[in-house]
């Protein structure tokens, strides 16, 4: 395991604080969640980044049945999103409904977990 490995715990508490990690192996390939070798090539030199946050909506669909602690929103949009950095990411769109559409402008931000007891990690949530 490299020395600056951020692990999962390390990824969310970054994420609680605004700042969204990453990897990028030494073949240019990112990653996120934070990952110890490359899904791609198998390289184990990965250097933790900052990515930009900011990415463009590839799919989406809407939740009727959420699990327990979604039952507030539902119903919601659950989406995909290609980073600018070329990795991808899934998280709930908190947006108007009109203006949902594939290609538009997203950023990722966090919300407290509602869970009770360990991980109470933040939700990964979509923004205009
Ligand atoms: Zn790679």
């Amino acid at each position: 395991m490299p020395e600056d490995f951020i692990g999962i715990e390390a990824f969310y508490k970054s994420l609680d604080e605004g700042i969204l990690l990453g990897v990028r192996c030494r073949n240019g390939h990112v990653m996120i969640p934070t990952k110890p070798t490359c899904i791609r090539c198998n390289s184990r030199e990965l250097k933790p980044i900052k990515l930009t946050g900011k990415g463009k909506l590839l799919t989406f669909t809407e939740i009727f049945t959420p699990a327990r602690e979604y039952e507030k929103y539902a119903p919601y949009f659950l989406g995909l999103i290609e980073l600018d950095e070329g990795c991808r990411l899934m998280g709930r769109i908190v947006a108007p409904r009109d203006s949902i559409l594939r290609g538009i402008n997203l950023k990722v931000g966090s919300e407290p977990s509602q869970k009770e007891g360990w991980p109470t990690w933040p939700k990964i949530v979509f923004t205009p």
